[in-house]
């Protein structure tokens, strides 16, 4: 964090009041290059990592610089993963949401009825995976032409997963007219290709880590024969305790196998795995990330750009076969520099890989005994405390939002009324009491209307609408879950 204050950027009160509300009191290192850099249009190449604030340091500029009465969309995400896709659009959403921005997360393996639906219509923030992007503009449910931003995020990441191509054509479908910002952890040579080609006299923004992940996080090893691993896991997760803890495996069937073991040990967890279906997963991110269960157990697919507060201890099950994913994995503790602790287990035929590895941290990881006999049992009644006790439910970042609006639904749509927000707008303009700065986002759909009410005036609308005729009727309307 910096002395620097957002008051000092020219950002509109409604930005402003997000911010507030989301208690970014300062901005960070990244913002604060970022945020000025692309407020006056400049294309910028940013070499961050995630934790760094990087998501809201092009988030802010471009939610301040969106038109909102423009209804195709204006900037254009690009993400490697359903994940991100969602965290980014999230982020999005909450720094827009009281200029009622409407952002949509556009990718893979999800109806793409419903995406289609939902790019119809009024949308200023397009957050997608390549592939399923490029499906859009290939069925021409993605209109691209206004689009006046281009973010490439993780770029180094989507290139390593084969998306070039891909990236490329969206580009080139692109107009030339637009502010590209390019992120990345790392800068290997194709993606400083890709910003050569495509980016217009970039403003290079490195943020070096005073703090770096590897010094914050303890690091330790413990040699281990894979018939003895479970037995440590149990020894480790008991003299720690932690209140929540990431398990890394290298393939699917071992996380379903340490998960069994770990239910049959009554330990409150889940896991997720890429083949797990993707409702599934989201459900599983999300109840972890309330702090619904301590231990998730997990392959690769949780190592990415997932920004999840308060992991204390995370565990390599395995050792991971690549070492950039070690620092990915460990890094999803120790995050908005927290001190955390990442644990491997190495076998005596995985040398290779811790060599590896620590040619690329640059440092020895310190190896370790495994836990006394005694100090397992001395610690057993704490941990079995923790295990018993429910877990301490967090906020979600919207929920502090959502103590000041109300979603109500109205039971008519466009199909049934040929219902408009203008005349959600009309309507509730007439309520004394109400100005346009209370009205949030409105979805009108086929049959029925969700709109957002601010500033605490949502009880009071909900009760004025009781009797109030929309469009010529009284209507049903009623609260809506947020
Ligand atoms: P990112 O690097 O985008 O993954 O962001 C990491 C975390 O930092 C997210 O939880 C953000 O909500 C949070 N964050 C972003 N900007 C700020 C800020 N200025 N102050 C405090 N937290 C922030």
């Amino acid at each position: 964090m910096t002395n620097v204050n957002f008051n000092d950027y020219q950002l509109s009160s409604d930005l402003l009041k997000s911010i507030s509300m989301l208690n970014y009191t300062n901005p960070t290192m990244v913002q604060e290059q970022v945020i000025p850099a692309v407020l006056i249009k400049k294309d910028v190449i940013v070499k961050s990592q995630t934790g760094s604030g990087k998501t809201a340091a092009f988030a802010i500029p471009i939610c301040e610089s969106v038109d909102w009465l423009e209804n195709k969309p204006q900037a254009l995400v690009l993400v490697p993963t359903r994940e991100l896709a969602i965290q980014v659009k999230e982020e999005f959403f909450n720094l827009g949401r009281f200029k009622r921005l409407k952002v949509s997360a556009i990718y893979g393996k999800s109806p793409f009825l419903n995406q289609e639906k939902e790019l119809k219509q009024k949308t200023h923030v397009v957050v997608g995976t390549p592939g399923r992007i490029i499906d859009h503009l290939d069925k021409e449910t993605l209109d691209i032409s206004n689009i006046k931003y281009l973010v490439i995020d993780e770029a180094d990441e989507m290139l390593n997963m084969g998306f070039i191509e891909q990236i490329e054509t969206i580009i080139n479908s692109l107009s030339k007219e637009r502010i590209t910002i390019l992120l990345s952890a790392t800068m290997p040579k194709d993606v400083e290709v890709l910003s050569k080609k495509y980016m217009n006299d970039p403003i290079y923004v490195e943020i070096e880590e005073k703090n770096s992940t590897a010094s914050r996080i303890e690091q330790e090893r413990y040699t281990v024969e894979e018939i003895d691993k479970v037995k440590l896991l149990k020894d480790i997760t008991i003299v720690d305790n932690p209140d929540s803890c990431i398990i890394f495996c290298n393939t699917k069937q071992k996380v379903d196998d340490i998960h069994n073991e770990l239910v049959n040990l009554k330990y409150t967890c889940d896991k997720i795995h890429g083949g797990m279906e993707q409702r599934d997963r989201l459900r599983v991110m999300n109840d972890f990330k309330l702090g619904y269960f301590r231990y998730l157990v997990a392959t690769d697919v949780a190592a990415r750009g997932i920004d999840i507060d308060n992991i204390t201890l995370v565990i390599n099950y395995d050792i991971p076969l690549d070492k950039e994913s070690y620092v990915h994995r460990i890094g999803r503790t120790g995050r908005q520099n927290k001190e955390g602790k990442a644990v491997t287990f190495v076998t005596k035929y995985e040398s290779k890989f811790l060599t590896e590895i620590e040619e690329y941290i640059g440092h020895e990881i310190p190896l370790k005994d495994k836990p006394e006999k005694e100090t397992v049992m001395n610690s057993k009644i704490r941990f079995v405390e923790k295990i018993n006790s429910t877990p301490e439910i967090k906020e979600t970042k919207g929920a502090t939002f959502n103590k000041e609006i109300m979603k109500i639904h109205i039971n008519a749509g466009k199909k049934t009324t040929k219902m408009r927000p203008a005349d959600i707008v009309g309507t509730l303009s007439n309520i004394n009491g109400m100005t346009a700065e209370d009205i949030g986002i409105i979805n009108v759909l086929d049959i029925s209307t969700f709109v957002e009410i601010l500033n605490n005036k949502g009880e009071m609308v909900l009760q004025e609408l009781q009797n109030i005729p929309i469009k010529g009727r009284i209507r049903k309307v009623s609260k809506a879950n947020m």
